[in-house]
């Protein structure tokens, strides 16, 4: 039997599994990816695309073409009877927070593509029509038995094995990991056509009916939308089993709206899980993605989270097989990433219930306060910074993590933990420095120090791993860190906070370094 040799194997190219790959890409990890398909998806899918993943895509060189390709939520507008009955500005909506300070829309197809593109850029391929059948591990090792394009099957030995493999994962079967949730009683369907109607392009609408909200996304391409809605409780269909005229049908009932669907690209019915793994990783074995966790599309996370599961684990491993971390630092990867699962879970639950509970109180909240409310609460920026925070995923925090070192936090607003604030130096985002895949060190100050030694030292003894920079401490960098005088900051390659200290000299660095990391 033929033998493949690669220290990570990556099971499934959906959104997850390609994000792995490409940033394994970034660190010069040698993986296989394999894909039981035949390419990348058709179907668009999850269409959001937060800030978050567009700071990981600026760091591939994607965000660029992923802002060109998609559009932008300009607005909400709010309909009853066919009526507007109100409109909530969003398209600045995390200005100062992040260089995207909005959420995109852009198919799962298109950014499909882009990481592959990127990839295939990168002189790697996917190993399409390639099926995982069976796995196992030793202390050492993971063996892997797929079956290839031409039915033959093939021998994929590796260090570790990370299954991007979907809400089905036999991955996570094989581990014996639960999936502990629940399902909602309800069909949803979802439908990409093109529509004639009053309104203008620039909004998304969000019709306020009383069974369910019905809510239009505009896309990009004239007069296309993404249409979302549900099937009321007790509807005798199962997902698959629905033709468009049905959906139509529910779309006119439900949105009491003049319209003409003049043409449908795609249209899917189904039904929404929440669930979530007990745990990310058994020995050497790793989930990433739907197959993880999965949730109510409300607030567009799923593919994003998937994202970001790849994002964290990444740089852990590739620390590891390049020998500059210790192996427990991929038990971090858990520790991180299921709290996260956990309140994913909870929040998007909630957002849910309210967009298509059955409940009386939640039709009566949906159909008398939701609208003129929404508009209100939206008015106050604190409110608005808090809704873009955990709607673009730039709000995660591993604030309890065992890479956070609290040492030095405790003089500051900002803390270990956090993902590194956006600001503008000189004009630019912070985050274009920040890109190279190492730790970052940056000094903030005020220009009176020299630094030229710790400089010196850094690339001395830590090239290989830390990129050094000073930074000048503007008066709105100061406020947003709470900071009084000059001080440094460790980021991980993730650009979340390992550290924060007022002291000068390496000594910092180099415990958290060897006691954190593990590094040798
Ligand atoms: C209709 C619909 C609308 C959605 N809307 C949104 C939205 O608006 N926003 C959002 O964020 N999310 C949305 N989602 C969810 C989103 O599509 C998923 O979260 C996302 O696809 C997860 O990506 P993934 O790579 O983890 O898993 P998947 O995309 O499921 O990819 C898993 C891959 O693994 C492959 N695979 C499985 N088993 C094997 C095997 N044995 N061997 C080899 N390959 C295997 C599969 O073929 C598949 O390609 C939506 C989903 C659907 C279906």
């Amino acid at each position: 039997m033929e033998k493949i040799k690669a220290d990570v194997v990556i099971v499934g190219a959906g959104p997850t599994g390609l994000s792995l790959a490409c940033q394994f890409i970034r660190y010069g990890v040698d993986f296989v990816i394999v894909e039981k398909n035949e390419g990348v998806t058709p179907y668009s899918k999850a269409i959001g695309v937060q800030a978050r993943t567009l700071e990981i895509y600026e760091q591939l060189g994607l965000a660029e073409r992923a802002t060109t390709e998609g559009a932008i939520t300009g607005k909400v507008r709010m309909l009853e009877g066919g009526e507007v009955l109100g409109e909530v500005n969003l398209s600045n909506i995390g200005e100062g927070l992040s260089a995207y300070p909005y959420m995109l829309l852009l198919e799962q197809s298109k950014n499909e593509r882009l990481l592959y593109e990127y990839l295939q850029s990168h002189g790697q391929e996917v190993l399409w029509q390639t099926e995982l059948e069976n796995f196992s591990q030793t202390e050492t090792n993971v063996t892997a038995q797929v079956k290839n394009a031409s039915g033959a099957s093939q021998i994929i030995e590796g260090k570790y094995l990370v299954g991007c493999d979907g809400p089905k994962s036999p991955v996570r079967h094989a581990l014996g990991l639960s999936f502990e949730g629940s399902t909602f009683e309800r069909l949803f369907y979802v439908a990409d056509v093109q529509i004639d109607w009053k309104f203008s392009h620039d909004a998304l609408h969000g019709c306020l009916a009383r069974n369910s909200v019905v809510a239009f996304f505009p896309m990009k391409g004239k007069n296309s939308y993404r249409i979302v809605g549900a099937f009321p409780e007790g509807f005798d269909k199962d997902e698959g089993e629905v033709l468009f005229e049905e959906i139509e049908r529910r779309i006119r009932e439900e949105a009491e709206i003049a319209l003409d669907i003049t043409h449908v690209n795609w249209f899917s019915t189904y039904r929404v899980h929440t669930r979530h793994v007990n745990k990310f990783s058994e020995g050497r074995c790793f989930l990433a993605g739907d197959s993880a966790h999965i949730h109510t599309p409300a607030g567009g996370q799923g593919m994003n989270t998937g994202i970001q599961d790849a994002y964290n684990l990444a740089w852990k491993m590739a620390y590891v097989l390049k020998g500059f971390a210790g192996e427990r630092i991929l038990d971090t990867y858990n520790e991180e990433r299921l709290p996260n699962a956990k309140r994913l879970t909870e929040t998007t639950d909630r957002m849910f219930n309210i967009a298509a509970g059955s409940d009386w109180l939640l039709n009566l909240i949906r159909t008398t306060v939701l609208s003129p409310m929404a508009k209100f609460i939206l008015s106050f920026d604190l409110v608005k910074e808090r809704f873009f925070r955990l709607i673009s995923q730039i709000g995660i925090n591993y604030h309890d993590g065992s890479l956070s070192d609290h040492g030095g936090d405790g003089e500051f607003d900002v803390k270990a933990g956090d993902r590194m604030p956006y600001s503008l130096v000189d004009g630019k985002s912070i985050y274009d420095a920040l890109r190279e895949p190492k730790f970052h060190l940056l000094t903030f100050t005020d220009g009176k120090g020299d630094y030229q030694t710790m400089r010196g030292e850094i690339e001395t003894e830590f090239a290989h791993l830390v990129d050094y920079q000073v930074v000048p401490l503007y008066p709105h960098v100061a406020e947003m860190f709470g900071a009084t005088k000059p001080f440094n900051v460790l980021l991980r390659p993730d650009n979340y906070i390992g550290f924060m200290s007022q002291e000068t000299g390496l000594s910092g660095l180099r415990v958290y370094l060897n006691k954190v990391i593990g590094c040798p």
